[in-house]
């Protein structure tokens, strides 16, 4: 860069994007300028412009405070894409490589340098900070500073040493989760207190939220991928290892790419299975929980949950794997009683104290709550994340085909009944046998074909009696005996229902399609929907996978989808046309502007 050019020209040039997005702009403005910010944006809403640009636009170098390895040479190696002068210095690295960095850096040869915490705050590093140019600070992942999120981390509390001992360059700390009380610790540790807040909203609205009953959660999920999702890469979450393994397994024997990941495979293993997520096209992870931090990847289309989160935290964090580049994605699960029951009895029965349970239940009914909800899903999530949508968002399950409910009060009444009558030491298929009036002889061995409530149910189907208990136990009217085999337990809060003091509301649930995903037709099928051109499209696909394996690097730093699907539409000839293209800037229309419009003109 010579004399200092305009953010404008640098998101063209660099980065071959039209304009910034809301927000950005100010940001960038704001940092430019020499002035501190706090940001606040929905994972994919574009934090790395926010710093990118203000450090190709300001005189010297930006340090980029980063909490994960694999995430900073990920942003190195996409930003030398761009033709931008990027580095990091961390533990990977030996004493040659470290000691190179550094004299760039020293040099003003570099336009970014990306640091762990712990290097940063060595004092080395702050040493040669000193004698160095800085353009800014950029702390990444801040909410690494507050000590109540889940991702704390110790040498983030030490970086307040920037404010004091850097007083004239300005500082930039960006999160994607953080709440009112987050982000006023965030503000408070790193002295931004002063600092402008920029706040955008969490919706992530590219993603598709739906959450089904469970009826074979196998056969749903290879359903759900074959028609809206074959060929894209995703997520499929489950709880525990063997789980992950069959799926993964069951997805394999169906001709899906799926590869397990868990704390229980060797660690080569594991790294090699999310080297391929990262590489190769369309490749699907089962995994536990464990998978997924520190991914960058923009184009993971789906996200499956087989088993419920533990909390909205989670499955927010979870589902916002997908879609970071913006595209239509999918986040997707089943959920059933077992489900409801199997988490409740593993929080009741768990170490912890009164005030830690009391804690977990309350996040533990809020994503309940979720499931069981009638009305818009993102309008839910986002008030629990003190955000407010104000209309429907038209792009989740219940939007899409909202469900009915019925007048439960009185099946309500009969199932607590039963629970009541036979003595509250009998799981679901026990109480609904009863409830139908079925003759069998355990029924008989306990004389329960002679309580009041035996057969009184039979206007209801197994299924729908399923679906009665289901509500029950996640609106917390009955438990599940922690110590027992999920015995049913009445809660004092059933006593009105018992009654008939209070009607009930249920949820009708959807009878089963074959295809679960016809609702979601404006979902992962969207993004092929886009695509008029299939045979183009894996053309140009498997370009970017040539060229992508000839460095080492991974298919979508060469170019994001997202700059595909705009090259199929435009089908530019002269790499002028070729530089229109959202996402070609000069430096890979250079490299790689020919190689495309080669592959372009094959298409006719
Ligand atoms: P975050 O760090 O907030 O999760 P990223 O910085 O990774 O988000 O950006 C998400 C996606 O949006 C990336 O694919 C990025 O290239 C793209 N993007 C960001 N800003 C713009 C813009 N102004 N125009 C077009 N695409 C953008
Ligand atoms: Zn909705």
């Amino acid at each position: 860069m010579d004399t200092t050019p305009d953010p404008q020209a640098v998101l063209r040039q660099v980065f071959g994007y039209e304009q910034f997005r809301p927000l950005q702009g100010d940001i960038i403005h704001e940092v430019v300028a020499g002035g501190n910010a706090l940001v606040l944006m929905p994972t994919g809403g574009g934090k790395s412009l926010c710093y990118q640009v203000p450090a190709l636009v300001r005189p010297g170098t930006a340090i980029v405070v980063s909490p994960l390895i694999a995430l900073m040479q990920d942003q190195v190696t996409a930003l030398r894409q761009l033709g931008v002068r990027a580095a990091f210095l961390n533990s990977s690295m030996d004493y040659e490589q470290a000691r190179d960095t550094e004299s760039a850096l020293l040099n003003g040869d570099l336009d970014l340098l990306y640091c762990a915490p712990e290097r940063l705050l060595q004092p080395r590093t702050l040493g040669l900070l000193h004698q160095s140019a800085l353009s800014l600070f950029a702390i990444d992942e801040a909410h690494c500073v507050s000590q109540w999120g889940h991702d704390f981390r110790a040498d983030y509390l030490g970086l307040d040493i920037l404010a004091r001992e850097f007083p004239a360059v300005p500082r930039i700390a960006l999160t994607a989760t953080a709440d009112e009380r987050t982000r006023k610790e965030i503000a408070e540790r790193l002295s931004l207190t002063d600092a402008r807040h920029f706040v955008s909203g969490f919706d992530r609205p590219n993603i598709q939220y739906r959450i089904a009953p469970k009826t074979n959660a196998n056969s749903q999920l290879v359903d759900f991928i074959k028609t809206e999702h074959n060929g894209d890469a995703g997520i499929v979450y489950c709880l525990s290892r063997n789980k992950v393994e069959a799926t993964a397994r069951l997805l394999r024997d169906k001709g899906l790419t799926a590869l397990p990941y868990h704390a229980g495979l060797p660690a080569e293993q594991r790294a090699a299975h999310q080297e391929r997520f990262l590489r190769e096209d369309g490749v699907i992870v089962v995994a536990t929980i464990a998978f997924g931090m520190g991914i960058d990847k923009p184009d993971v289309r789906f996200v499956a949950h087989m088993d419920l989160p533990k909390s909205l935290e989670s499955y927010y964090q979870e589902t916002g794997r997908a879609g970071r580049d913006g595209n239509p994605s999918t986040a997707w699960m089943v959920y059933g009683l077992q489900d409801v029951i199997k988490l409740r009895q593993m929080l009741e029965g768990s170490m912890g104290s009164d005030q830690f349970k009391r804690v977990e239940r309350q996040k533990m009914d809020a994503m309940l709550g979720l499931c069981e909800v009638t009305s818009c899903r993102r309008q839910a999530l986002l008030r629990y994340f003190g955000d407010t949508l104000e209309t429907p968002c038209g792009n989740c399950d219940t939007c899409l085909t909202p469900p009915e409910t019925w007048d439960g009060t009185v099946a309500v009444q009969k199932a607590l009944s039963c629970v009541f009558r036979t003595g509250q030491r009998f799981g679901v298929s026990y109480l609904i046998d009863v409830l139908r009036g079925s003759e069998n002889d355990r029924i008989r061995q306990f004389g329960h074909h002679e309580v009041s409530t035996y057969g009184i149910g039979k206007d209801l189907t197994v299924n729908e009696w399923k679906s009665v208990f289901r509500q029950l136990v996640a609106n917390g009217y009955l438990r599940a005996d922690p110590d027992g085999y999920g015995a049913l337990q009445l809660t004092e809060s059933c006593r009105p229902l018992l009654q008939g003091k209070q009607a009930v509301e249920l949820r009708k649930d959807p009878a089963v399609k074959k295809s679960a995903g016809r609702s979601g037709s404006r979902s992962g099928s969207a993004v092929r929907a886009q695509i008029t051109d299939h045979d183009g499209w894996e053309v140009l696909r498997a370009c970017r996978k040539e060229l992508a394996d000839k460095q080492g690097v991974p298919p979508y730093v060469i170019f994001h989808d997202t700059t595909l699907f705009d090259m199929l539409e435009r089908k530019p000839a002269t790499l002028e046309e070729l530089a229109e293209v959202s996402g070609v800037g000069s430096a890979k229309l250079e490299k790689y502007g020919e190689t495309f419009l080669q592959a372009i003109a094959q298409l006719g």
